[in-house]
């Protein structure tokens, strides 16, 4: 039967990326040797890092004063390397979730944090909208996209200080002014490519400005210098990445995706608020395109379980909710067609028939 793979990360990738990349295991770039099993020094690796180095510059339009690098340690390796690399003194967070408050405690480790606000008291079912950041931050840190929670911000907010921001979870789903941001970072396990590899986009003139002494693997300008190939990359991870960002260039770029992403979260939300077993965990109006958390109305909070078995026996797999929220959380990440979506709408609807 087909699967219909909603997991929120590791998670879904397109056909293609799975296709060229087992392909490339088996034989990369004509060499008759693995991906595995060869020098990423060699002119074969080389020209995959920098082609898809390339190709996130031009998807997200990222202007000359920025660079693109792949790291390793995933996104949470970020949360200390921002604050080692900017923060001198003190620097602004809004604690939107999980992931915001796992950056905020690494940063403490660096000087004085602001948490301008936190929806925490709500268990983050919103975006706080209303604060201010001081002027005196090094920079104001955000989280795009919960993904635990469900919640995205949609009106990025403006500020005269540096703006950080954590997109592992929305990058490459919608078109982001990159000039605004001072780094944005994305673990590639939501949207683009296997665990292992993390974008890292960086405003150049950003960085030289903190008085401690960085070690080289955490100093972004050694990463810069080396044309992100500093030490040995994560190579699988970005091979992968470069057939999902080709994949994505195919399609029209990134405001075709979103166009995309806004039909199958429609859908589906539109589903979560007119049948009458389920509903949404979030604001209407801070509801994530990517990650669609619902549980069901307490009326029928019993049925969860049999809910889940139908749908299993649909083909659906990975929408059990994580344990901070309960019930089902479906992501629809880029990858994840329409035709899916409606699989899992036709399951809530002849359950809701069949009760
Ligand atoms: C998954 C996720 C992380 C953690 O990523 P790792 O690569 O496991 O460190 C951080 N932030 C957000 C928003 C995430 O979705």
């Amino acid at each position: 039967m087909k699967k219909h793979n909603f997991y929120a990360g590791p998670s879904i990738l397109s056909e293609y990326t799975i296709r060229n990349t087992a392909a490339a295991v088996e034989n990369f770039a004509g060499t008759g040797l693995s991906l595995l099993e060869v020098s990423h020094r060699g002119k074969e690796f080389v020209a995959v890092n920098d082609e898809a180095r390339l190709l996130v510059k031009e998807l997200l339009d990222v202007p000359d004063t920025h660079e693109v690098v792949f790291l390793g340690g995933g996104a949470s390796m970020q949360f200390c390397m921002v604050p080692y690399n900017l923060l001198n003194r003190k620097a602004s967070y809004l604690d939107t979730g999980t992931w915001s408050s796992k950056a905020i405690k690494e940063a403490r480790l660096f000087g004085e944090i602001e948490v301008v606000a936190s929806s925490k008291d709500s268990n983050y079912t919103y975006i706080p909208k209303d604060y201010t950041v001081s002027p005196d931050s090094d920079y104001f840190h955000i989280t795009t996209n919960n993904t635990i929670f469900g919640t995205e911000i949609h009106n990025i907010p403006e500020v005269d200080i540096p703006l950080i921001a954590d997109m592992s979870s929305d990058i490459f789903a919608r078109p982001i002014d990159v000039s605004k941001y001072s780094i944005i970072y994305a673990g590639a396990q939501k949207n683009l490519a296997p665990a292992g590899v993390t974008i890292v986009i960086v405003r150049k003139d950003a960085l030289g400005k903190v008085d401690r002494p960085i070690p080289s693997m955490l100093n972004y300008q050694i990463h810069i210098a080396n044309d992100s190939m500093f030490n040995t990359p994560p190579v699988l991870p970005i091979y992968a990445a470069l057939q999902t960002l080709k994949w994505y260039k195919e399609q029209g770029g990134i405001p075709v995706l979103q166009k995309k992403n806004i039909e199958k979260a429609a859908i589906l939300y539109d589903e979560i608020d007119r049948n009458k077993l389920f509903r949404g965990t979030t604001a209407v109006e801070d509801r994530s395109l990517m990650n669609v958390c619902f549980v069901m109305n307490d009326e029928y909070k019993e049925l969860e379980s049999a809910f889940s078995q139908y749908a299993s026996s649909q083909g659906i797999v990975g929408i059990k909710g994580h344990r901070s929220v309960g019930g089902f959380r479906a992501s629809l990440y880029n990858a994840m067609p329409g035709s899916s979506v409606k699989v899992l709408v036709d399951a809530m609807k002849s359950f809701e028939k069949n009760i």
